[in-house]
């Protein structure tokens, strides 16, 4: 059966990788089709604070002393500084070749 979309719409937001970019868009509660789009905002995850803490566990699990642990969690932080300077179509472009 096809919808003719008369049921209530409700809004979503939906993250697009290729652009890097949050799509807030109207979605049909019946059937979830699309059926425009409010708005389009840049936007990146930001898993920096969870990898740093994910490398200072593993520095752990091998071993490292303190120095060390505390070495690979600062290099963990800092390791992509500079990225949202970056034009987003930049970075996509390059992490796909
Ligand atoms: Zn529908």
């Amino acid at each position: 059966m096809v919808c003719d979309h008369t049921a209530p719409h409700s809004g979503v937001s939906r993250y697009e990788r290729t652009t890097a970019e949050l799509r807030l868009t109207l979605v049909c509660d019946n059937c979830g089709a699309e059926q425009g789009e409010f708005a389009r905002i840049e936007y990146r995850p930001n898993a920096r604070r969870f990898s740093a803490q994910l490398a200072e566990l593993t520095a752990r699990q091998l071993g490292l002393d303190e120095s060390q642990v505390a070495r690979v969690r600062f290099a963990m932080l800092i390791c992509d500084v500079g990225r949202e300077k970056i034009p987003p179509r930049s970075s996509t472009s390059a992490a796909a070749e």
